[in-house]
């Protein structure tokens, strides 16, 4: 099949080189000229495990191909895959002014029937005001399709080849159909394609990703008072994560969530469920509860050494929001940093993939490390905001004689409550035991 896709960030590149790993033609479009100047010179722009290879394929074997230019790219494709922003604007409520206007270009431009699917996260009803555009702009019969993404970043191929559920809002059967063909691929061990109606699988995002970040935050909200009560989080967490009812995963506790999803789309379901007066409270105590806990590790740091920072230097491990990724959108890392460093502490940081993305936003206002080893040097303590894997197994003798002193805040629990005890090491972390 033939294929566009417009906006080319991490869901419309990961989405555009998967279509064509399985035989398509995909052409990404996207109005940022530098990044399809360095995708045509085969640079990828975003890490993703995984992406490369298959980036670097479907462009050899002519299948993935990028343009800046919306026409030519629409002009031979049946399905037209919208991947855009929809970030917050000021009351919390998505922005559908990316949306809606590719929409009406879209419409300005085709010719003949085009199946229009929108990958963004949109709130309830958006689907209807683009077939609105469409019906304004053009006399061409076109079936607007909602597709939500559930990807993962730092897993975004594996979650796109193999997804749990493709979910597919239309009513449309000639839709269906084109839709069903073009996912075949990815289903055949057996998951499902969920056909539903545009609203309901719009609904189904916001659904999905609020009810992720409200196990994430009462799990956090847990540890916080294991703390208090002198329980452990990871017995509790076990001891609830093996009920198949809650189930293990999304269960570790931390210094909240972050990424460039989990906060706007809560934000956004709230905004839309006010909109139709409908007072959605546990996720208002969600984001209540979230931005204190990205604060967590500060408040810890501050009981320890007092409010003024100064003449204090701190490492800190982990700027992307997780691990596997170079993404940074509201990561804990960066108010970690603010925090510090308006307290006047020096900061120096490391991160395997977020570093060139962190330098866009404090400059040198922080120091870069080119290891994790490099970072700890001269620390009076180390913080830990992403639990990368090369962070669990450090070498600490080597730590140890790096930093000033043995004084770690970890926001991820990565370490061993024995081992640090045995190492001497102050270690506090989220929901245990602190060790002095
Ligand atoms: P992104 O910011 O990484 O990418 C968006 C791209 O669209 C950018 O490259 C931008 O230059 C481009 N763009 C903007 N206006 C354009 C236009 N008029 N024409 C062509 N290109 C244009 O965003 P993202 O993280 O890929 O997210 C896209 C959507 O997918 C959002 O609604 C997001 O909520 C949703 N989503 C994201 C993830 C994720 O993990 N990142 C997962 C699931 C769903």
């Amino acid at each position: 099949m033939k294929i566009a896709v417009i906006g080319t960030g991490y869901v419309g590149l990961v989405t555009g080189t998967c279509l064509a790993e399985t035989g398509n033609h995909v052409t990404c479009v996207d109005i940022n000229t530098d990044k399809i100047e360095k995708m045509q010179s085969g640079i990828l722009p975003i890490y993703e495990p995984g992406l490369e290879l298959l980036f670097h394929r479907n462009i050899s074997q002519n299948r993935l191909t990028f343009t800046t230019d919306l026409a030519s790219a629409i002009d031979q494709s049946q399905i037209i895959f919208m991947a855009l922003p929809t970030p917050p604007n000021g009351d919390g409520a998505a922005d559908l002014s990316f949306i809606l206007g590719a929409a009406k270009d879209v419409a300005g431009l085709i010719t003949d029937y085009k199946v229009i699917v929108n990958k963004s996260t949109v709130p309830v009803g958006t689907a209807e005001k683009v077939k609105a555009i469409f019906k304004q702009y053009t006399h061409i019969e076109v079936d607007v399709v909602s597709n939500p993404e559930f990807l993962r970043e730092g897993v975004a191929v594996e979650d796109f080849m193999k997804p749990d559920r493709v979910v597919l809002g239309t009513v449309s059967e000639r839709a269906k159909k084109i839709m069903s063909d073009l996912y075949a691929p990815y289903v055949r061990q057996g998951n499902p394609i969920l056909f539903m109606d545009e609203k309901s699988s719009e609904l189904t995002k916001y659904a999905a990703n609020s009810f992720l970040a409200t196990k994430i935050t009462f799990m956090n909200e847990i540890a916080n008072l294991c703390e208090l009560v002198g329980a452990d989080v990871d017995s509790v967490r076990k001891g609830i994560g093996s009920d198949e009812r809650i189930g293990k995963r999304f269960l570790f506790p931390g210094i909240g969530y972050g990424g460039s999803c989990f906060p706007k789309d809560v934000q956004a379901l709230v905004k839309a469920s006010d909109d139709y007066a409908y007072d959605f409270k546990i996720l208002k105590s969600v984001i209540e509860v979230n931005d204190s806990q990205k604060t967590v590790l500060i408040d810890k740091v501050i009981k320890y050494y007092g409010d003024d920072l100064s003449g204090k230097h701190f490492a800190l491990w982990g700027l992307a929001f997780k691990p596997e990724t170079d993404d940074i959108r509201e990561a804990p890392s960066l108010y970690i940093i603010k925090a510090l460093l308006s307290k006047g502490a020096t900061v120096t940081v490391f991160d395997p993939e977020g570093s060139e993305n962190t330098k866009a936003i404090f400059g040198d206002k922080i120091s870069y490390a080119a290891n994790a080893y490099e970072a700890v040097k001269g620390a009076d303590a180390l913080l830990i905001a992403t639990e990368w894997s090369v962070f669990r197994n450090p070498d600490f003798d080597q730590i140890s004689v790096l930093m000033k002193e043995r004084v770690i805040f970890d926001g991820r629990n990565l370490f061993n409550l024995d081992k640090m005890i045995d190492l001497g090491y102050y270690y506090n972390s989220i929901g245990r035991h602190l060790i002095e």
